[in-house]
């Protein structure tokens, strides 16, 4: 699909763990070139098959909190008590190629950006209940009984902040749930403010 518009947009999207919020924005990327993602860099340890560089940036907590004290971060959280955070540099160069960027950030990250006055997009990615995603974490079998439990807890946690974002997507089949992305992305791009700059009169 042609873009309509020549501004990048900022799109973050967050959700529990388990809604599936991954596996959208994952496939968008396939579909859309012009959308690119914003590699996070966090102290977490890289799990099996991550590579760093492609799915985070992994950095020690030094290195972490000198990048805070240089103010090299547009947003950073401590999230299941590691630290996570967008690089400013990532935005920077979406801008200057002319792509749109998904910034893939907790509840409190994507409150940040918003108290920044930044303009963004906001998408919630909820599953349709917490039973549903308690369910999925079991599924995936490598998530220990209380850990279940402890993300079924923060998921509700984070449920709460629904009412802050733009858009909610409630993810009960990812074929729907990816189509009500795609819409987002179209609906973004043809507002008038946006659209009306490759209008040629
Ligand atoms: P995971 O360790 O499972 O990849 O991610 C844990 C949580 O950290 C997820 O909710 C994810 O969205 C969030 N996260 C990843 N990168 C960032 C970031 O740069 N900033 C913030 N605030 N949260 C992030």
């Amino acid at each position: 699909m042609p873009r309509t518009s020549s501004e990048s947009i900022v799109f973050v999207i967050s959700g529990p763990s388990g809604s599936g919020k991954t596996t959208l924005w994952k496939r968008l990327l396939k579909e859309f070139k012009d959308i690119t993602r914003s590699v996070s860099v966090t102290t977490r340890p890289p799990r099996k098959r991550e590579k760093n560089g492609r799915d985070y940036t992994f950095v020690s907590e030094k290195k972490f909190l000198e990048m805070i004290r240089k103010g090299e971060f547009l947003e950073w959280a401590l999230v299941h008590n590691h630290y996570y955070g967008t690089p400013k540099k990532n935005i920077e160069n979406a801008k200057k190629k002319g792509l749109d960027i998904i910034l893939e950030i907790d509840v409190q990250g994507a409150m940040n950006i918003k108290k920044s006055g930044i303009k963004a997009v906001f998408i919630f990615v909820a599953p349709p209940s917490l039973n549903v995603l308690k369910n999925r974490l079991k599924k995936r079998g490598d998530v220990s009984d209380e850990e279940i439990r402890s993300r079924t807890e923060i998921a509700r946690k984070e449920m709460s902040y629904i009412w802050e974002y733009d858009y909610l997507i409630i993810n009960r089949d990812v074929e729907y749930a990816y189509n009500d992305l795609k819409s987002i992305i179209t609906a973004e791009r043809l507002k008038t403010f946006r659209a009306i700059k490759s209008l040629k009169i």
